[in-house]
């Protein structure tokens, strides 16, 4: 199994297995979070999207994080799905 070392700011190093990690990918950022296995803090921790790469091939979990939603986002959203014919898009409608 592989270990990955992470800091607590308040414990220190830890030795993490791959499941406590969860790696975040953003546009222009990449962050990791866990829960401290000491303090039981969540911690977020900026990092970039090479670390992010390394930490997926060992076998974290990473999603995207397309960040808050907007009401740009819903309205593009929506769009999409309307021209493409998807039957949801009319749960998505904010003002119809
Ligand atoms: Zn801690």
């Amino acid at each position: 199994m592989t270990v990955i070392k992470v800091t607590c700011p308040r414990c220190g190093d830890l030795d993490l297995m791959v499941w406590q990690l969860l790696g975040r990918r953003q546009e222009t950022a990449a962050y990791y979070e866990f829960t401290c296995t000491s303090c039981e803090e969540d911690v977020l921790r900026p990092t970039d999207h090479v670390t992010i790469d390394r930490l997926a091939a060992a076998g974290v979990r990473v999603v995207a994080d397309l960040g808050p939603l907007t009401p740009d986002f819903l309205a593009a959203a929506t769009r999409y799905l309307k021209e493409n014919d998807c039957l949801v898009a009319d749960a998505l409608t904010l003002d119809s």
